[in-house]
C-alpha cells in the first residue's frame, strides 16, 4: 500500500513498542508477562491448568493491522469470530467462516474448540463477508499450560497502533476519510477534523472517522474497532 515503516504496538504487559514480529518473540520472554502468569497461577492454585494459545492475527491485505491474543484452548472458534467482529469487522452482520489451507480450504465448524484445531504453526483463514471480503489470518505461534489471565475466552496482549494518515489539505494528522472521493474517483483521501468539515460532499454523506481496523473503507464499516472486553 505504501512505503512507510511497519506499524508498531505496545506490549500489553510492559508497554514496550514493537513491530508485530518483534512482539511475537518478546511476548515469550517479557518479564512483566511472566509475572502476570505467575500471579494468575497462584490465585487459582486449586484449578486444573488449561492450554492457552498465543494467536497472531493479521489482516491479509494490509500488514499494518495485527493482534496478539491469548486464547483458552477450551473456547471455540465462535468465540474468536465474535472477537474479530467486535474489534475489527462487524458492519452489517455478514456471514463468516474459518478454513484451513487458505481461502478455498476446508471449512471448520464454529463449534470446534481452539485446542482441537490449533497446533503451534497452524494457520487458519477467517473470511468475513463473501461480497466485500475481509480476510484475516490467524496463526498459533506458541502454547502454554497454566491459568488464564482473564475470565473471558480471549486476552488482548497487543495490537497495532492506528496507522499514520495525513490530511490532504494541511499535512496535519488525519481523522476522517471521504467515501465520495473513494467511490467517485477511486481515491483514498484523508482529512483532519477541520478540512473534513470543509470538504464538499454531494452523494455519499459526510466524511467517515478513521478507526483502527482493516475494514475501514469497506462496505458501511464505521467502527468502533474496540475490543469487546
Ligand atoms: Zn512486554
Ligand atoms: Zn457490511
Ligand atoms: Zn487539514
Ligand atoms: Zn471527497
Amino acid at each position: 500500500m505504501s512505503n512507510r515503516k511497519q506499524t508498531q504496538g505496545a506490549c500489553g504487559f510492559c508497554g514496550r513498542m514493537m513491530t508485530k514480529s518483534g512482539l511475537s518473540k518478546h511476548l515469550k520472554t517479557c518479564v512483566k508477562r511472566q509475572e502476570a502468569i505467575q500471579a494468575a497461577a497462584s490465585q487459582a492454585a486449586s484449578q486444573p491448568p488449561i492450554r492457552l494459545y498465543h494467536l497472531q492475527v493479521q489482516d491479509r491485505a494490509s500488514s499494518d493491522f495485527w493482534l496478539h491474543l491469548e486464547m483458552k484452548g477450551t473456547a471455540t472458534l465462535k468465540d474468536l469470530d465474535r472477537y474479530l467482529r467486535a474489534i475489527w469487522l462487524e458492519c452489517c452482520g455478514h456471514l463468516s467462516q474459518f478454513s484451513v489451507g487458505g481461502w478455498s480450504g476446508d471449512q471448520i465448524p464454529m463449534s470446534r474448540k481452539i485446542e482441537q484445531v490449533f497446533l503451534v504453526g497452524t494457520e487458519l483463514t477467517h473470511i468475513y463477508d463473501f461480497g466485500t471480503s475481509s480476510i484475516t489470518l490467524v496463526k498459533a505461534v506458541d502454547v502454554r499450560q497454566g491459568q488464564p489471565l482473564s475470565r473471558h475466552p480471549i486476552y488482548l496482549m497487543a495490537r497495532n497502533q492506528m496507522p499514520e494518515a495525513i490530511c490532504a489539505e494541511c499535512d496535519q494528522p488525519a481523522t476522517h476519510w471521504c467515501p465520495e472521493c473513494l467511490i467517485e474517483e477511486g481515491q483514498w483521501v484523508t482529512f483532519c477534523e477541520t478540512h473534513a468539515a470543509e470538504h464538499p460532499h454531494e452523494d455519499y454523506g459526510e466524511a467517515m472517522p478513521l478507526v483502527n481496523s482493516p475494514r475501514v473503507g469497506m462496505c458501511g464499516y464505521d467502527g468502533p474497532a474496540k475490543p469487546p472486553y
